[in-house]
């Protein structure tokens, strides 16, 4: 089995049961979004000794255990400083009993990513867009499923009303790539998978 793949360069996706983490990296080190669950804890242990660079930064999308699953376990091995939007502190730090370190705000710039608030999923969820290689790495905003993109399931959302209306603000938003935390990478079409996710909106 592969242990992660390059999904464009410098960004490595690694996945683990049913989810994905990524890891990108920024020259002379290295920042993952999300953690995954518990057993993926081995695998970006792995995965960053073979890439040789210290991990420095972990990125919470927002609190739920299969973002969350091994923080606890990375933190204790490699030590990265943990970052969230500042309202998904507290769920973090109650799943996991690790301290966030960063609490991070709508707009603001945070390792090379700019930070977009997108409360729905839950309260403090987040996507990550990395401006220089058009990436937005989107939580779980949505997810991808057969080269398409769909709403998580609605019973796992604090309002699915209000993630919606995130998803269509992410046409005012300039990306090519989209990084879902499930599914699938979508390389070049990500804003055209969104487009046509949101015009099925209008139809039902
Ligand atoms: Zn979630």
């Amino acid at each position: 089995m592969i242990l992660m793949e390059e999904v464009i360069p410098g960004i490595y996706r690694i996945f683990d049961t049913f989810v994905n983490v990524y890891i990108v990296d920024r020259g002379d080190h290295l920042v993952l979004v999300d953690t995954g669950i518990e057993s993926t804890c081995e695998k970006i242990i792995e995965a960053v000794k073979k890439l040789g660079k210290p991990l420095k930064a972990v990125i919470l999308t927002h609190g739920h255990m299969d973002h969350t699953g091994s923080l606890r376990c990375l933190k204790e091995v490699l030590n990265p400083i943990v970052a969230s939007q500042e309202e998904e502190v507290e769920m973090i730090e109650r799943n996991t009993g690790v301290k966030v370190d960063v609490k991070l705000k709508d707009g603001e710039l945070f390792e090379g990513f700019r930070v977009l608030h997108k409360p729905g999923h839950t309260k403090g969820s987040i996507c990550l867009l990395d401006e220089d290689s058009k990436s937005l790495f989107v939580g779980d905003l949505v997810v991808e499923e057969n080269g398409k993109l769909k709403e998580v399931p609605h019973q796992y959302s604090m309002d699915p009303e209000m993630n919606r209306k995130r998803i269509i603000e992410l046409l005012e938003v300039e990306f090519e790539n989209l990084m879902p935390a499930h599914g699938n990478p979508i390389i070049g079409k990500g804003k055209e998978k969104i487009r046509e996710l949101v015009e099925s909106f209008n139809l039902s």
